[in-house]
C-alpha cells in the first residue's frame, strides 16, 4: 500500500552553515519523535548541499531529493546537473515540474516528461508537481489543467515505470501565499488525479501512488489536509525551513 510522505522543498534558501544547522535540528527532532513506519521524510536542499545531506541521511531517518534535473545525459550544458550525477551522490528523489520552474524558466510538460525519463533511467524517483493558477481555478479549469499536466508529463510511461512516480498537487495560488486549499478542495482534486491514474494503469497502480498536497501546508492545517483518503502527505516549502514545524507536519497523519 502507498506510503505517507512529507517532502521539504527548501528552494533557494540557506547558506551552507544554515543548511547544516537545519539538518542537525531535523535529526534531533527525528530522534525525539516517532513518525511511525508508514511515514517517509524527504528533504530537497539546493544542489550544493546534497552531499552534506546524503552524508547525514546515512545515519538517520530521511531520504534526500534534488529540486531539479537536466533533461540531457551529459556534456556541454553549462550549469546543468544530470540525473546520473544525482544518482552517484545517493540522491533518491527529485522534484520535477514545480510551478516556479514552469513559470520562471518556461518548463513545459514535454520537457518535464524528458526529465522524468532521465530520473527513472537512473533509479531516482520523480516527485512530479501539477496544479492550476488562480485564474484557472476561478474559471473552473483546474481539472482540465491537471489532466493535461499529468497526461502530457507522465502518461508515456508504462505501468512499472509509473509505479515509481510520486505526484504533488500544488495549486499555484496556495504556494507561499498563506492561502491553503480547503481539505475538500484538496480531496476533490486528489481523487480526480487517482481516478486518471486508475483509468490509464488500473486500480492497483492508482492505489499505490502517493499523491501529496503542496501549498502553505503548516503544522496548524496539516492534520485536516492529511485526514482525507486521497491526500498521502505534503510537499512543504516555507514550513520545511524550520525543523520543528516540518517534523510536526510529518506527525500529522
Ligand atoms: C512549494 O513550493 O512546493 C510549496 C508547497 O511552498 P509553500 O509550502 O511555501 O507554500
Amino acid at each position: 500500500m502507498r506510503k505517507n510522505i512529507v517532502a521539504g522543498n527548501w528552494k533557494m534558501n540557506k547558506t551552507f552553515d544554515e543548511a547544516d544547522e537545519l539538518v542537525t535540528n531535523l535529526i534531533e527532532q527525528l530522534e525525539e519523535k516517532d513518525l511511525g513506519e508508514n511515514t517517509d521524510v524527504i528533504i530537497c536542499p539546493p544542489f550544493p548541499y546534497l552531499e552534506m545531506c546524503t552524508d547525514y541521511s546515512n545515519e538517520s531517518y530521511f531520504a534526500v531529493g534534488a529540486q531539479n534535473v537536466s533533461d540531457r545525459d551529459q556534456g556541454a550544458f553549462t550549469g546543468e546537473v544530470s540525473a546520473d550525477m544525482l544518482a552517484s551522490m545517493e540522491v533518491e528523489y527529485c522534484i520535477v515540474g514545480h510551478s516556479e520552474r514552469r513559470a520562471y524558466y518556461g518548463e513545459t510538460d514535454a520537457l518535464i516528461a524528458k526529465k522524468v525519463d532521465q530520473l527513472l533511467k537512473n533509479d531516482i524517483r520523480p516527485i512530479v508537481c501539477c496544479g492550476e493558477v488562480l485564474e484557472e481555478r476561478e474559471a473552473g479549469k483546474q481539472f482540465e489543467v491537471v489532466k493535461r499536466q499529468i497526461t502530457d508529463g507522465l502518461f508515456h510511461l508504462d505501468a512499472e515505470a509509473f509505479g515509481k512516480i510520486i505526484i504533488a498537487y500544488e495549486p499555484v495560488w496556495a504556494i507561499g501565499t498563506g492561502k491553503t486549499a480547503t481539505p475538500e478542495q484538496a480531496q476533490e482534486i486528489h481523487a480526480f488525479i487517482r481516478g486518471l491514474i486508475a483509468e490509464k494503469y488500473g486500480k492497483e497502480v492508482a492505489d499505490n501512488t502517493s499523491i501529496l498536497y503542496g501549498g502553505s501546508c503548516k503544522p496548524s492545517n496539516a492534520k485536516e489536509l492529511f485526514a482525507n483518503p486521497d491526500v498521502d502527505g505534503g510537499l512543504i516549502g516555507g514550513a520545511s525551513l524550520k525543523a520543528e514545524d516540518f517534523i510536526n507536519i510529518a506527525l500529522a497523519f
